[in-house]
């Protein structure tokens, strides 16, 4: 059995596949330090930079203290503190839905969504770039599980053109703003090939909540769409700040998945502190537009800055506070992640099976926690690798 996993092992650092983990000794905003060392780290989802912020810290200890640390049991139990009630309505009126279910994790969420709504007979039709989470929902789920090229609404159409006579019910599924592209959805026009198909449309849009949209609602609210059209999941791990998934949608979804979906009912409740956090963090940035503003000044800074970079070419398409370069091969993304934290920056390489085969990168993401020396510094650590790695492909692909 030893030798099987080591040969495996062996197998993994052989492709530039293998992964470990770093030791993070302590944090303070977007600097962190390992083995001893400081670095400027532009790997986070934590956008808004309130992970740290004193508004969830307060929450969290003031919960731990009137109701301890865990829950104790699972919601449907003994573990239904008031902290998730509260969440949970904040949630929906946030995202402007009658109602929402809180879940230990984005992941657990979609798995708990896609198993409930889909089932044997159906078809669930998922953009090719849809998170493993969402993959390992619709695996679960037994529908059957279609792929539509990645934002490509004439294969989307294609697809369902297949699909209609073949299965019970059709449900598309696409993120908001895509993981590891950091490109947005088209979803009015998702909708639309929906509507022509009588297929409803389920959006992870984990990366869109605090980030897109007037108020920082997120993907439907930036195109002006009406949430009763979606079936809707996000996260409180990233912008909010927090731990949690949901589901955001009408009452009687709500009811059926508190019923029906097995990754909430057979597990034990976040620890209420959490849940007050993520409260917390939601009306932050409900209260806080300059958050959002100071984030997507960030966003445009850092942009304009690799875009000058002449050997480097970064796509138009990322319009989020994700922005990813791709390298290639496994190797040369590994290659540049060490040599850019040999200069004190924290940007892991980003590979399969994360990513497609060949599509390698590393994925920066930006938070409202930078300043604009911050930004400054990793371009010009870019700027003044460029010669250097004009050997490897990173500089002269195009991203997709
Ligand atoms: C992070 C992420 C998830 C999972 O959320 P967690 O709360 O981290 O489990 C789901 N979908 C997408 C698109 C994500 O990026």
């Amino acid at each position: 059995m030893k030798e099987l996993f080591a040969d495996e092992c062996g197998k993994l650092k052989r492709q530039g596949l293998f992964r470990e983990l770093s030791n993070l000794e302590s944090r303070s905003g977007t600097r962190v330090s390992i083995d001893g060392k400081e670095f400027l780290s532009f790997c986070s989802n934590d956008y808004l930079g309130l992970a740290e912020s004193d508004a969830l810290k307060q929450a969290a200890i003031q919960t731990i203290n009137e109701y301890g640390f865990g829950s104790g049991s699972a919601r449907l139990i003994c573990g239904n503190f008031p902290a998730y009630t509260r969440l949970e309505k904040r949630l929906a009126a946030f995202k402007g839905c009658r109602a929402s279910l809180v879940f230990s994790t984005g992941y657990m969420a979609n798995l708990g969504l896609l198993t409930t709504l889909a089932g044997k007979g159906d078809a669930l039709i998922l953009d090719r770039l849809c998170h493993a989470s969402l993959i390992d929902g619709a695996s679960l789920s037994r529908a059957t599980l279609l792929r539509y090229k990645h934002s490509d609404i004439a294969d989307l159409n294609r697809v369902l053109e297949l699909a209609k006579s073949k299965y019970r019910r059709l449900w598309i599924v696409t993120e908001g703003v895509f993981s590891m592209d950091g490109d947005i959805a088209p979803l009015p026009e998702i909708l639309e090939a929906g509507d022509r198909y009588g297929a409803r449309v389920i959006l992870d849009d984990a990366h869109g909540l605090g980030v897109l949209g007037e108020t920082g609602a997120g993907t439907p609210e930036f195109y002006g769409i009406s949430p009763e059209r979606l079936i809707l999941m996000g996260t409180l791990s990233k912008a909010v700040g927090s731990l949690g998934g949901y589901v955001a949608g009408s009452q009687a979804l709500i009811d059926y998945l508190r019923n029906k979906a097995r990754s909430f009912i057979y597990t034990t409740a976040l620890p209420p502190a959490v849940c007050a956090a993520s409260e917390a963090g939601l009306k932050l940035i409900e209260e806080n537009p300059d958050l959002r503003n100071r984030l997507w000044s960030n966003i445009e800074r850092l942009k304009q800055g690799f875009n000058k970079i002449e050997e480097l070419t970064v796509t138009d398409s990322a319009n989020s506070a994700i922005i990813p370069v791709i390298a290639g091969e496994a190797a040369a993304a590994l290659d540049f992640s060490h040599r850019l934290y040999e200069r004190g920056f924290l940007v892991p390489a980003i590979r399969p099976p994360t990513v497609p085969q060949g599509k390698s990168r590393l994925r920066f993401t930006v938070s409202a926690g930078h300043c604009q020396a911050d930004i400054d510094s990793l371009i010009k650590a870019m700027q003044t690798f460029s010669p250097v790695s004009s050997e490897h492909s990173m500089f002269r692909q195009n991203l997709t």
